[in-house]
């Protein structure tokens, strides 16, 4: 009797893969099909979701899901805004100074790793700038508000507050992950880097739940796997920093072709206000507490998109030369100028990713 079962099963067994081996694969489950989606209410930029799933649905999931991580951060970095319960930046900013602030993980992990790169030396982006950066908020967003009645700050305010930027007086502790202020008047502004951490950070989980991705984060992409349809790269646009001035109309200065990188750009076109005719944009340099004017865009490549939006605003406010010796001496980064005077320059191994360096035969 046991026998009996024993080979009816295995027959109804067999008679299963015949069946399943018949239907031709892929058959069985819906084919990748490319989805976009777009939100303008985060990080106070445009967010572009592109990737592949093999349906609609599970495509939103992806997209709702991503979005609610990318909020959450977004309130964790804000620097402007308090949320019930949160120990936000903003309310570091308030509190830090009276006693040590418990911190979520994730703020914790994004000024630590700021500072590292402040004990390494890298003093060009420094988020305990929030003194003068703050300044430089208000009379902007007061110059957006009435352009008529648009000012500069007073250079002996800049000057002031930048006597409270010292990173050193921001104490961490990782054990008890809390941050404390040495200086009761300094504050932090991650702005130059959160962008560029919240990409890294929902990488995880787009790697899941995707085979290939791209997300834009206003100036920061990171490009996942190859798209599926055949091309070997994601094509991501370098914007035109001065489209007017360059015929009008046209976006892009140039593609980068990519995978599994991230390309970030700052640039001085993406948040400035305008007093007595001149432009007055949102990277200040540390030395002249004004927005600096060495550079017009400038654009990284390498495969942490905290580095590279940390590395943009540096080499914004360092000069072409101190730029291109810090970027030459580090592995698999790769950066492109764009200099007031309207020419370009591009770090040693950009030709593997930059069209137009490829074109002139200038791959390497
Ligand atoms: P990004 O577009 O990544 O270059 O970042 C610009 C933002 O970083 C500004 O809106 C400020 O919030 C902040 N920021 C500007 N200049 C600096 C600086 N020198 N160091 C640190 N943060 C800065
Ligand atoms: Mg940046």
């Amino acid at each position: 009797m046991k026998l009996k079962f024993k080979s009816f099963f295995c027959f109804v067994l067999a008679l299963l893969l015949a069946a399943l081996a018949l239907v031709p694969a892929g058959l069985s489950e819906p084919p990748y099909t490319k989805y976009s989606r777009r939100a303008l209410d985060i990080f106070n930029t445009e967010i572009t979701l592109m990737g592949y799933t093999r349906t609609e649905a599970d495509f939103s999931q992806a997209y709702e899901d991503t979005l609610a991580l990318l909020r959450r951060f977004d309130q964790i970095f804000d620097a402007y805004n308090g949320y019930e319960g949160l120990n936000n930046l903003y309310y570091v900013n308030r509190h830090a100074a009276e006693g040590p602030v418990e911190i979520p993980e994730e703020l914790f992990s994004l000024i630590s790793w700021c500072k590292e790169q402040w004990d390494k030396g890298l003093r060009g982006t420094n988020i305990a700038m929030g003194a003068v950066l703050s300044i430089w908020h208000e009379y902007r967003e007061a110059g957006l508000a009435d352009p008529e009645k648009a000012q500069l700050p007073p250079a002996e305010a800049l000057l002031a507050a930048s006597a409270h930027t010292d990173f050193d007086n921001v104490i961490l502790d990782a054990e008890k992950q809390t941050v404390f202020f040495a200086d009761p008047q300094i504050t932090l502004d991650v702005g130059a880097v959160a962008k560029g951490w919240a990409a890294d950070a929902v990488l995880p989980y787009l790697k899941e739940h995707m085979p290939s991705f791209l997300i834009s984060l206003g100036g920061n992409v990171y490009a996942g796997d190859p798209p599926l349809d055949g091309r070997a790269n994601w094509a991501v646009g370098v914007e035109d920093p001065r489209p007017d001035e360059n015929g009008g109309g046209l976006m892009y200065r140039d593609i980068v072709d990519i995978h599994d990188l991230t390309v970030v750009t700052s640039g001085d076109y993406w948040r400035y206000y305008v007093v007595d005719g001149q432009r007055y944009h949102h990277i200040i340099d540390p030395e002249t507490l004004f927005p600096s004017t060495k550079m017009i865009s400038v654009t990284i490549i390498c495969e942490s998109s905290t580095l590279a939006d940390f590395l943009s605003t540096t080499l914004f406010v360092l000069s072409l030369e101190d730029g291109l010796k810090l970027i030459e001496g580090m592995d698999g980064v790769e950066a492109l100028w764009m200099l007031p005077d309207g020419t370009e320059q591009a770090s040693s191994g950009m030709g593997q990713y930059l069209r137009s360096l490829k074109n002139a035969g200038g791959a390497q």
